[in-house]
This record gives structure tokens, sequence and C-alpha cells, in this order.
């Protein structure tokens, strides 16, 4: 970094607030995706004001600046592709404010996703979009990303929630969207905007969220199936038998036999597992919507159906789904997690597929997923020092990208785009929505110096 830069960083942050030390440079220059490559400097930032002023250096120098939170991304988003100063936010980590009367929490972007669920547990309020990565990631990340998880087919995304931010604009002016109403149509939905922008058009440094009465009754149940056509037709008529399940995911014959290699849970090696969570107020109302899950799962020949009679067992039923990525992630020296989406209806269609592409390309791909609102995690094993296995790797990724967009789904449900899937934008997008968002990107950052490199906004 440029001397006299750096002395005007330090002024702005403070001197213990700049880094240039190795170690937390080579921290920047990873998330949890494959990609990495190094910043010039990082700065902790606690203030709005900071942020500003940082921005409106960096526009003055046309130095590129990436907002980072725990750096947990999947896509490679937060990886400084063109050097830069990462922008960690992880200090300004205060909830400002939890009022139940407003059914709202006002939380800084630093928050980890666990605190906050942990400080509206007293009330019996939740923010339902429940990442798996929710004990580490932050809620700023959470926001940029449109963060989803388990809950999404009953409970939406990240966007369901966000009722207002506030936002450094890469020139460094303060903006404020939304408002503290639970409803608003006022003017262009800027809120929306942001979320899921990916750190691509300003910082956000304040987070207004709606939060919801948390359930405080449960059923779980599993069904096992031989095929993956029965499996498909089990989830397509649960989505639309009236009831709306919590939890509905699914696990696919590569998933389970590997965690059976792995562990001692000693799944039934089948097609495909579902795991089933009914969520609401009495246990009645749970055990009701359980019981019409139960039917559909043996009325599409379900090999095997279980319920939980109790939270432990329902914890063993969890088992499964809860270690699939960590028993997956050791098997090779890399993989590569994928996130394609379905309309509900494809998700046999598209596991059919991914099975057709792990045959031809002699991979192993293993899937498993949010079968309730057809977001799939196809995660293929390989070893990344092997470039047959590489090549053969980033062709698998890409037809299961074709084959997602033919079913009429997405790239991403979850993960985003970031470097991972820039390449693959124009495959779903048509020129004139690309063109629309890389006009918007040069109105927010004409000298593109948030965040460059990611989401194909540049061609
Ligand atoms: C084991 C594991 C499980 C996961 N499970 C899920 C899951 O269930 N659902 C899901 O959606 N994701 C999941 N993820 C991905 C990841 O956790 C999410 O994308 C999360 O929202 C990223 O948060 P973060 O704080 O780590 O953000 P980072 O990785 O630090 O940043 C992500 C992006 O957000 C931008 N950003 C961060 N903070 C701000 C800010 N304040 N203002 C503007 N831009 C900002 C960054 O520039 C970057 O583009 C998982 C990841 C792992 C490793």
């Amino acid at each position: 970094m440029n001397e006299s830069i750096k002395q005007e960083l330090i002024k702005i942050v403070g001197g213990e607030n700049y880094t240039e030390r190795l170690i937390d440079l080579v921290s920047y220059s990873y998330d949890a995706s494959e990609h990495f490559h190094r910043p010039w400097c990082g700065v902790w930032v606690e203030k709005v004001e900071q942020v500003s002023e940082i921005m409106k250096l960096a526009n003055r120098e046309r130095i590129p600046v990436i907002p980072r939170g725990s750096g947990t991304g999947l896509s490679g988003m937060a990886i400084p592709a063109r050097g830069g100063i990462v922008l960690d936010l992880s200090h300004m980590n205060k909830i400002v404010k939890i009022s139940i009367e407003d059914r709202l929490a006002v939380v800084q972007p630093g928050v980890i996703y666990a605190t906050l669920e942990k400080a509206l547990d007293p009330y019996g309020f939740f923010f339902p979009p429940d990442p798996a990565s929710g004990k580490v990631c932050t809620l700023g990340g959470n926001v940029a990303t449109n963060a989803g998880g388990v809950k999404g087919a009953k409970y939406g995304t990240t966007k369901d929630y966000v009722l207002g931010l506030q936002v450094v604009l890469p020139d460094g002016r303060i903006m404020r969207t939304g408002s503290k109403a639970i409803k608003s149509v006022s003017g262009y939905d800027l809120t929306k905007l942001f979320v899921g922008s990916e750190g691509t058009l300003g910082t956000v440094t304040e987070i207004t969220l709606k939060i919801n009465p948390k359930p405080i009754a449960a059923s779980t149940g599993i069904g096992t199936f031989d095929s993956l056509e029965d499996a498909g037709h089990a989830v397509s008529e649960i989505m639309h038998s009236g009831i709306l399940p919590s939890v509905l995911e699914i696990l696919g014959r590569e998933t389970l036999v590997a965690i059976n290699k792995n562990t001692d849970l000693n799944l039934p090696e089948v097609d495909a597992m579902l795991l089933a969570e009914t969520d609401g107020y009495t246990r009645e109302e749970t055990r009701y919507q359980m019981n019409k899950v139960i039917d559909i799962f043996k009325r599409n020949h379900a090999r095997e159906v279980k319920e939980a009679g109790s939270d432990v067992e329902a914890a063993e039923l969890w088992k499964a789904r809860k270690s699939a990525y960590a028993v997956l992630a050791r098997i090779r020296t890399h993989f590569v997690l994928e996130d394609v989406t379905v309309p509900i209806s494809k998700v046999a269609a598209m596991l059919r597929g991914v099975n057709e592409i792990a045959r031809k390309y002699d991979l192993q791909i293993a899937t498993y997923g949010h079968a309730g609102d057809g977001n799939l995690h196809p995660q293929i094993l390989y070893d990344g020092y092997d470039p047959d296995q590489v090549r053969r790797m980033e062709a698998a990724s890409e037809e299961l990208f074709k084959l997602a967009i033919s079913l009429e789904g997405t790239l991403t449900g979850e993960h985003g785009i970031g470097l991972s899937k820039a390449s693959y934008m124009a495959l779903e997008h048509d020129p004139v929505a690309m063109d629309v968002m890389r006009s918007l990107k040069k109105l927010f950052d004409p000298n593109n110096i948030l965040n460059p490199g990611k989401m194909a906004l540049e061609e």
C-alpha cells in the first residue's frame, strides 16, 4: 500500500485497526470457496463515518474496497480479486435495538446470525432464514448474499425480512433505505436492490429486520425411497397438499453411502431419503401436518417411514442431514458445493441429471438439499492436484448449471455468483437484463472500486 494512503487510512481507523501483516492478508485472501487472492491491506471499522471516509479516499485514489463479514461465502464473493483494501465489518457487531412491539430488530452488519438468534429467544421471537453457517456468518453477509436455509420453503430468505438499511455508497455518501414500518411501498425498493448484491453496490452499515414469533412445537419424520421419481412425487404432493412443512430435505444415494462409510449412522442406502419437520404453536397442529406428510410418503411407496416420538429421536433423525457437508468435505482433497435450484416439480429430474453427469465425467457427486424449495446441493468431490480431475469438475459444473436452467431453474438459490459462477451469468440472464445490471453497477460505482471483478458486471 502506498505510504501516504496508508497514513490516511490509519488516520481514519487508528493504527491498531490497520493491518498489512502477512497472517491477516493471507486470511483475507480466502473465503469458503476454492478462490484466493491477497489484498494490499485490511481495516477494521467501528463507525459508519469511518466507512464513509474510507470510501471517499478509495474513490479518489481508485482503490478496490472489499466489504467482508466472516468470509464464509462459498462463491468467492469476498475475495479481493484485484487486491485493494479489505473492509472488515466484524467489529460493527452491536444489536442496536430489539422492539417486540414493532416486530423488528436493528443491528450492525457484523452481528453473527446466532448472536441475534440468542438475543431474540427470551422474547419468543426469531429471524427465520437460518443458514447452516449461522454460528459464524454475519448478518451483513446474510443481507449481501440474501442467505437462506433449511426453512426456506415456509419462511423464505433474508430478503423477506429486511425492512430497511443504512448503506455507504462507493462515493462515500450515506443513504437510508426502507422504513421501520412492517410494510412500505414508498418509491423504488432500494432496500431489495442491495439485498443479494454481494457487496458490489454499497456497504451495509445498519440493518432493520422484521422478526417472527417463534413456533414452540415441532414434529419430525423421515421417508426412504427406492426411486427418485417416488421421492420427487412425494415432495410435489406435500408442497401442494395444503400444509407447509418448515423443513423438507432430501439426501441422495451417494450422500447416504458416503455418510455410512464415514460414520456409524447405518442409513438405508436407497435412492433418496426425505426428512420433514412441521412446526406450529401446539403439538396437535404439528402432528396433524406430520400425519399428512407420512401419508404422502406411504402413498408414494416409501420403503420405510419413521416419526420421532421425542426431541431425542428427532435429533437422531436430523443427524444424517446435519453431517452431510462435513462428511463429504473430508472425502477428497477438494470439493465444490453447488446450489442449483429448480421448480419443486423438477427436483427428481434434477437429481437424475446430476447422477448422469457424475457418470459421464467419472466423478463422485453427492447431492442433498432443500427439496421443499427445489434448492439442491450437489457436492462435487475431486482431487484439486490432478489437472484432469479439475477439468472434469469444471465441465460437470457447467453441465449442472445448464441442466438447472433448462429445467427453468437458477444457477444459485443461496450461495451467490461471486467469482465461481460469473462466467455463467449469461446462461440465465438475457442480454437486456445483463445490460441493466451493468448499468446499475455503473450508476452506483462509476469507478468500479467496490468489490470489482464479481458477477460478470464488467463485460
Ligand atoms: C459450512 C457452510 C454452510 C453454509 N450454509 C449456508 C446456508 O445454509 N445458506 C446460505 O445462504 N449460505 C450458506 N453458506 C454461505 C455463507 O455462510 C453465506 O453466504 C453467508 O451469508 C456469508 O456471510 P459472511 O458474513 O461470511 O459474508 P462474507 O463471506 O464475508 O461475504 C459475502 C459477501 O457479502 C459481502 N458483504 C459482507 N458484509 C457486507 C456488508 N456489511 N455490506 C455489503 N456487503 C457485504 C461481501 O463483500 C461478499 O460479497 C454456508 C457456508 C458454509 C461454509
